[in-house]
Parts: C-alpha cells; sequence; structure tokens
C-alpha cells in the first residue's frame, strides 16, 4: 500500500516507522526543510521523551479525552517507546519524577534515531514540500497536492501538529485538511502556558519563584485540582510548573469564573501556622509587623500579604489584634490570584482542541467519515500535563495508525 505522511515531527516519523515496518511504501512530506523541529526544543532541549508509568496511570496525565486514547496507550506504552528507543541505538535514562531523557541529553537524538528507524524500511523524506490540500472521492482517500505537485494516495496520515510555536512548522494546516474533509474542529486553546493575571500586584513580584507551594484551581468556586511545586511570577502574571498545567485545566473555560489560590505554607495547617505566628511575634514584640513576617514570607510578598490582610505595615508586632493575625494566617493560607488570560499560541507547550475525537476511530485513529484518511498526534483534541505525556501520545497515536495499515 502507497501511504503519505504529512509532517514530520514525533507522531509523523512514528506512523511512517510503524507503516513501512507492515510493508508499505511510505512518503512523508515536511515543509521545512528537516524534520524534527519541534522535538529539538522539547524538554529544554533534552526531549522529555516518555514517562515511566504504567497505562492507567498515564492516562490520569491526559488532560482531554483520555478514554479515546486508552487503546493507543495501552498499544503502545511508554515501556514500548523505550524498548523501542534502545532497540534502535538510543540510550535513554529516567531522572526526577519519573522523566525519560536520552542518555546524551540531546533531544536531537532523538530525532535521528526515529529518522534512522524510518529509513531502515526505507521511508521517503520529501523536505521543503509543504501539502496544501487533501483530495477526497466518495468519501475515499484519493491523493493529496503539495507544492511541487499532485499525487495518488489511498492512505494519508495527517500529523502535521497543532498551533503552538508556530514557528516549529505546526500552524494549524491539518484543521484545514480536517475540515476539507467534513470533521470537526474543537476551537483551538493554548495548553500549558503562562497566564496573565487581573490586577498589577504580581509587578511588584516579577522574578520571584515561589517553591514547594501549593496551588488551587477553583471554577466557580468549587475546586478542580490542586498542584505542588513551583509558581514563578513574570512581567506578565504567573507561570512555572503548576501555573502550566493549571492552564490546560481553565483554558475551555470562562476564565472569569476562575480563582487560583496559593497556599504559601502548604507543611502547615492552620494551627500549626497560627502557632508559629505566635511564636515569631514573641520574639520580635517590638519590631514591625514588616520585619517580623520576613523570617516566614519571601520579602518581596510582604507587604502585598498585608495590604490584603489589612494591617498596616509599620504596625508594631505587639499591637497585632487578634482578628489581624486571623486574617493573616488566611491570606498566607489562601493568596487568591484572578486570572484575565492565557498567554498565546507562541509560548503554549502545547494545543488543547482540534481534531474531534467523536469523528475518529480510537484504535487506527483513521477518519470515521473518509477511508484512508488517519490523525495523529497534537493536531487530535487530547494533551496531557508535561512530563513527557504529549510526546508519548504522538507516538503511541502514530503507531496506531501505521500498524493498522496492511494490504
Ligand atoms: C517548548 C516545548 C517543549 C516541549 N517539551 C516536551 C517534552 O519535553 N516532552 C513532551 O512529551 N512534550 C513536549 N512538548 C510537546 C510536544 O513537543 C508535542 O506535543 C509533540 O511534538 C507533537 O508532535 P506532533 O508530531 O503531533 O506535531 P509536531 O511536532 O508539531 O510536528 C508537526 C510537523 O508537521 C509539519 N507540517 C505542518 N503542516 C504541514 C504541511 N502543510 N505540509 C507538510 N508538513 C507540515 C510541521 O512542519 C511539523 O514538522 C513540548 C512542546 C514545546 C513547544
Amino acid at each position: 500500500m502507497e501511504v503519505a505522511v504529512i509532517g514530520a515531527g514525533a507522531a509523523g516519523l512514528m506512523a511512517a516507522y510503524a507503516a513501512a515496518k507492515n510493508g508499505n511504501k511510505v512518503t512523508i512530506f515536511e515543509k521545512n526543510e528537516k524534520s524534527g523541529k519541534k522535538i529539538y526544543i522539547t524538554g529544554k532541549g533534552r526531549c522529555n521523551v516518555t514517562h515511566d508509568c504504567a497505562p492507567d496511570e498515564f492516562l490520569q496525565n491526559v488532560v482531554n479525552n483520555h478514554k479515546f486514547l486508552t487503546g493507543a496507550i495501552y498499544n503502545f506504552t511508554p515501556e514500548d517507546t523505550v524498548d523501542f528507543f534502545e532497540s534502535e541505538g538510543l540510550r535513554l535514562k529516567t531522572e526526577r519524577g519519573a522523566r525519560i531523557f536520552p542518555a546524551s541529553d540531546k533531544a536531537s537524538d532523538v530525532t535521528k534515531c526515529l529518522e534512522k528507524a524510518c529509513k531502515k524500511y526505507n521511508v521517503i523524506f520529501k523536505f521543503n514540500e509543504k501539502v496544501l490540500r487533501i483530495n477526497t472521492l466518495n468519501s475515499t482517500m484519493s491523493g493529496i497536492i503539495t507544492e511541487k505537485g499532485e499525487f495518488c494516495f489511498n492512505k494519508v496520515i495527517v500529523c502535521t501538529g497543532g498551533l503552538s510555536y508556530p514557528s516549529t512548522g505546526s500552524d494549524g494546516d491539518g484543521y484545514i485538511f480536517a475540515k476539507s474533509a467534513g470533521h470537526n474542529i474543537v476551537s483551538p486553546m493554548p495548553g500549558l502556558c503562562g497566564l496573565d493575571l487581573r490586577g498589577d500586584f504580581y509587578k511588584a513580584l516579577q522574578g520571584l519563584t515561589l517553591k514547594n507551594v501549593k496551588l488551587s484551581v477553583f471554577f466557580e468556586e468549587k475546586k478542580l485540582r490542586e498542584f505542588f511545586g513551583e509558581v514563578l511570577f513574570t512581567h506578565f502574571g504567573i507561570s512555572g510548573p503548576s501555573v502550566l498545567s493549571a492552564s490546560s485545566l481553565i483554558n475551555r473555560l470562562d476564565l472569569a469564573k476562575v480563582r487560583l489560590s496559593v497556599d504559601l505554607k502548604p507543611a502547615l495547617g492552620d494551627e500549626q501556622l497560627n502557632a508559629r505566628l505566635l511564636r515569631d511575634f514573641e520574639s520580635n514584640k517590638n519590631k514591625s509587623i514588616f520585619n517580623c513576617l520576613k523570617e516566614l514570607l519571601p520579602v518581596s510578598m510582604i507587604s502585598e500579604v498585608l495590604a490584603r490582610s489589612g494591617i498596616a505595615e509599620e504596625k508594631k508586632v505587639n499591637t497585632v489584634t487578634r482578628n489581624e493575625r486571623q486574617r493573616l494566617l488566611t491570606t498566607v493560607k489562601n493568596f487568591d490570584m484572578l486570572v484575565l488570560a492565557l498567554r498565546g499560541f507562541n509560548e503554549a507547550i502545547i494545543t488543547s482542541g482540534g481534531v474531534d475525537v467523536k469523528q475518529i476511530n480510537p484504535k487506527t485513529m483513521e477518519s470515521k467519515l473518509v477511508n484512508g484518511l488517519y490523525f495523529c498526534g497534537e493536531v487530535l483534541d487530547v494533551d496531557a500535563f508535561t512530563g513527557g505525556f504529549n510526546l508519548q501520545i504522538a507516538f503511541s497515536t502514530g503507531y496506531a495508525a501505521g500498524i493498522s495499515i496492511k494490504d
């Protein structure tokens, strides 16, 4: 069978490899001059290639459409990804948080390895060749039109990615192909991105990283989830690992109804924090409350915490009332922030939304509307938290499509 793969990213390379290994003649069309431009920047250039976990745990880290992904992840698991790379000669290592990287710390080695595996099965690479259109006839794939000509293909695997970091080549062409074949597109939104905040208090905190804090995400005052880790204040609002995860949870919601709340001292319960405040007050009786709090909080946060608690910075510790202490405690445990907007696709690690999975066969990634048309990777409406999950989704869906195509 002649197969066209559109896009030589993680999903496209894996789909091409699996289809070629299965005995098909595979041509991969890539508009860039080389494969894997996005892979190159993953994991800060080190590529967090997958996550060391069982499929069940994996699926808990999928934000949208984990049920759709269940079959693909069980059929090509994170362990299979590790076996694939190691058997193709790329040594991997597992780091803190079960994140798996190439032992060389070079993302480019991941692309080289995928390309080598494709070439072993004679995959033809067509670089600098943008696909402009897909052609269908009687609800069956008939071919593609590229910048260089028109080609007949009865099997076409679309692996064009989403909209994030468009400079890497993924700029939404896959949605156009999908729409032309009658598919619904779930509105693409930036995911795993920083958040613009309301107000301007964050400007005074710019550059501050809060470590080991708890970030709770509320929608209409219902807690959706909490994340432990770092929150980083920036010139626009907040970022950092917990915030990226939170952004993926809220990107389809009405942001005006979202509240984020940081517990600045998650290791201390209310009573323990109260006791700690009383101890600090006792040993700093004659100091200002601002100076007294320097041991408890980062200095740049104290003014904002005191303002929110309704306590003057210069107030002497021995005049702080019980009520004021209670308000201070409440602010430290619930430092609330309101979200103005998501940062844009230029900064988003992932696109949430895309080709509606209701119209895709979850076993094969084939369109339920057009025979011989497949969608894999980020172009689909699937996304996950950070930790190697998104590349694994690209590998598992690419593999599912490739391996399903046989004469
Ligand atoms: C900064 C950053 C860091 C990341 N780090 C990690 C990480 O460490 N671990 C992890 O799991 N995930 C990470 N991700 C997410 C991960 O990179 C993506 O989810 C994954 O690469 C998606 O793979 P894909 O093959 O679906 O799409 P892409 O990698 O976007 O590939 C799509 C390809 O299709 C090509 N293309 C598009 N349109 C056409 C067309 N019309 N004709 C021909 N070719 C076309 C593009 O040029 C591109 O090469 C990161 C993302 C970013 C932005």
